[in-house]
């Protein structure tokens, strides 16, 4: 086999095992990548000074919190929800609902620009992870089990997030 055919031949492979179920929790893709590129970027010296403890945890290592911890969960006033990273706004007060899960959820994010989302293949079932846009710092995750006018369900972190009421 000459050069020309072998790489064309990796090629395919790489190609058709991004099709194959599993293939990433196997360890052979790192989705991750596409995570890689933000607008706001620090060093993860800069974000363990930002942040706190429990914040970097969940921002940046993707951990969860505990639930019905957060007292954002319980918050009803009228406002926005800005990534405790980096300000951000994510997610609006209008969109929020009590799913019950004790974790602040919403419908819909903000707007268009305000999350992103990419596979997460930790448990066997894959979740689609959510974070903020602008630094990447990780959110929570999507299900498709909410209420309507979407069905969708943002269930997200409470640390992850910060509350400003709107200003009356
Ligand atoms: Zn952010």
């Amino acid at each position: 086999m000459d050069r020309r055919s072998f790489l064309a031949g990796a090629a395919g492979f790489i190609l058709a095992a991004q099709f194959i179920p599993g293939a990433s929790a196997m360890g052979l893709f790192n989705k991750k990548d596409e995570k890689s590129d933000f607008p706001f970027k620090l060093t993860e010296a800069e974000w363990r000074e930002r942040l706190s403890e429990q914040q970097f945890n969940v921002l940046r290592k993707e951990g969860t919190e505990r639930a019905f911890t957060s007292p954002l969960n319980d918050e009803k006033r009228s406002g926005s929800f800005h990534c405790s990273g980096c300000d951000h706004m994510l997610f609006s007060s209008d969109h929020k609902f009590d799913s019950g899960t004790g974790w602040p959820s919403f419908w819909q994010p903000a707007n268009e620009k305000s999350v992103g989302e990419s596979k997460d293949y930790k448990m066997i079932v894959p979740r689609t992870e959510v974070h903020c846009a602008n630094c990447g710092g990780h959110q929570g995750h999507f299900f498709n089990d909410g209420p309507q006018p979407t069905g969708l369900r943002y269930c997200i972190n409470g640390v992850a997030l910060s509350f400003k009421p709107t200003e009356t």
